[in-house]
């Protein structure tokens, strides 16, 4: 524990379980002195969240469907009537369909199911950076999340891929234009973890195992590190860093070749 998000306020959206990569985000501000309002997909997930933000002494929960703008806008009051302003944002949230992470980009992406990705995955959070930059009067900071898939081609991912690479697009202009007001916006691209959202991809443990055989340091991107990086990030310590796709893969992303065999 520390204080080094004493007194700031902010949105953590897209904590579904435990394994959520945002709640390991959430747990490490919590204890860095951080107020955290959680946003939740819809009642369904609820029961799920509420212990989890209870365990740490919170309560402040809101649904929030980011391809609805009416709950949306619903969230962005809730937040505004109890707290007026806000002092980061972490952005935590993508889907596309089971049939689209399989198989061959160009056979299973539909028109639909582009629609969707980029919907849920990339307008949702210039969406909310939009929505957030409007309560930080006083600057602030924002994170989404991201994976090496959007720089490099990675079996399965797919539609996924493309999206992401519009992410950290995304997060560059947004960047750009919210720097003038003391925003720092930049992306954080983790190492494959096993969660929900892995779970639904076709081969998802493999990529889990792949991507700790290839890295430096062979072995698993652990929360402790995705969760140390948003910290950075979103206090004082990420000042002067924006626009930024930080990776925390243990050094996956930076190697071309695997280790060879023995001759
Ligand atoms: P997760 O399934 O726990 O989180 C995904 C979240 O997106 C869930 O909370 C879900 O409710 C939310 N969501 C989906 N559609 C939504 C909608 N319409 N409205 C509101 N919320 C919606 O899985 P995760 O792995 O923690 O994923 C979080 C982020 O991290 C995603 O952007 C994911 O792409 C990214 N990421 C994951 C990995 C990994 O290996 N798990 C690696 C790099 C990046």
């Amino acid at each position: 524990a520390g204080d080094l998000m004493k007194g700031k306020r902010g949105i953590v959206m897209g904590v579904a379980n435990q394994n959520s990569i945002a709640w390991g985000i959430a747990r490490q501000l919590a204890a860095q002195g951080a107020d955290i309002a959680f946003t939740y997909q819809g009642e369904n997930l609820e029961r799920r969240v509420r212990p989890l933000v209870e365990s740490i002494g919170m309560d402040f929960m809101i649904p929030a469907d980011v391809t609805d703008d009416a709950s949306m806008d619903a969230a962005f009051d809730a937040v505004k009537d109890k707290w007026g302003k806000i002092d980061f944002l972490v952005h935590s949230i993508a889907f596309a369909g089971k049939d689209e992470l399989q198989g061959s980009m160009v056979a299973n992406t539909t028109r639909e199911g582009f629609r969707r990705a980029m919907d849920i995955s990339v307008f949702s959070f210039i969406d909310t950076a939009r929505r957030a930059s409007e309560i930080m009067p006083d600057g602030g900071a924002m994170i989404c999340m991201t994976y090496l898939g959007a720089e490099r081609t990675v079996p399965s991912y797919n539609v996924m891929g493309v999206a992401k690479a519009a992410l950290e697009a995304a997060t560059r202009y947004a960047a750009r234009d919210l720097g003038p007001q003391g925003i720092r916006v930049n992306a954080i691209s983790a190492g494959a973890m096993r969660t929900l959202s892995l779970a639904g991809i076709r081969g998802g443990k493999s990529l889990m195992g792949t991507g700790r055989d290839w890295s430096l340091l062979k072995e698993d991107t652990r929360m402790e590190g995705v969760a140390g990086a948003a910290l950075y990030l979103l206090s004082e310590l990420g000042h002067s860093v924006a626009g930024e796709v930080h990776h925390v893969d243990a050094g996956f992303h930076v190697v071309g070749v695997p280790d060879l065999p023995e001759e």
